[in-house]
């Protein structure tokens, strides 16, 4: 049985740290002691270090948005996974749409940045998804299959285990537009597919496939009922602490009755 997972990318806001301060402490307080929903945060990488002490006697993971691949030296601007580390980090974001699409972010440099990743023990979620335009010429299975072959490259199913996949349609993401729960079990079910040609059935099996595209409270629960999404990325929804606790309940609801 596959953990429902949860996480928050907070993008660029709050603006101040107080604000990200405050939004994790209601998270952290409306989750609880015991999560039986795998929960985490996202934040701005300057407020990770705040967030982390907010978060402290939590189960939620500790999240960075983007990481380099590169271990240290004469990279400006860049922060590699030790500092991510240091930071109190369990987690990062790699190969997001609005870095692949916004900053020409390439296959082989998620998959620089997954190796280097894993090799300091952070927990990468990848991204992947088709933009609208490549949905509508149905390339979607292409688009996604390329995306996992450039990005998973010398991983082994043993290291798999280890990574998680979120699968974010593009044309889903900040724009309202919802994958159907049909749509989004499709590309879920091509990607296990996929997954268990390059790994194997028991390995494809274990790992966690999370949806993202404007999911909300009120779409949350059919999205996570389907067998082969294993949680959401959240983007919009996490500022809010309401809506980001909606949906957390859902995912408990939905792994309450043994729907994963
Ligand atoms: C995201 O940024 O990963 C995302 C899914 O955003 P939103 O929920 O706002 O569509």
């Amino acid at each position: 049985m596959r953990p429902l997972f949860i996480a928050g990318n907070w993008k660029m806001n709050p603006a101040t740290a107080k604000e990200a301060v405050a939004l994790a402490e209601a998270v952290k307080n409306g989750v609880g002691p015991a999560a039986d929903v795998r929960v985490a945060v996202c934040p701005p990488a300057l407020f990770l270090d705040q967030v982390d002490a907010a978060l402290a006697n939590s189960p939620i993971g500790l999240g960075a948005q983007n990481m380099h691949w590169k271990t240290e030296g004469a990279y400006t601007g860049e922060i590699s996974g030790a500092m991510l580390n240091d930071a109190g980090c369990t987690h990062v974001i790699l190969g997001h749409s609005e870095r692949r699409h916004g900053m020409g972010e390439t296959d082989a440099q998620v998959n620089a940045k997954l190796h280097a990743a894993l090799a300091v023990g952070l927990i990468p979620i990848v991204c992947i998804g088709e933009t609208l335009q490549e949905r509508e010429a149905a390339q979607t299975e292409d688009v996604v299959a390329g995306q996992l072959t450039g990005s998973l490259a010398g991983i082994s199913a043993e290291q798999m285990v280890g990574i998680v996949l979120a699968y974010e349609p593009v044309w889903a993401i900040g724009t309202g537009l919802t994958a159907t729960p049909a749509q989004a079990q499709g590309v879920h079910e091509f990607i296990r597919d996929w997954l268990t040609k390059l790994f194997g059935e028991a390995t494809a099996a274990r790992i966690v496939v999370q949806y993202g595209g404007s999911v909300k409270p009120d779409n949350a629960a059919e999205l996570l009922a389907c067998p082969d999404i294993d949680g959401a990325l959240v983007g919009g929804a996490s500022l809010k602490e309401a809506d980001f606790l909606g949906i957390i309940r859902a995912a408990q609801v939905v792994a309450a009755k043994g729907q994963v």
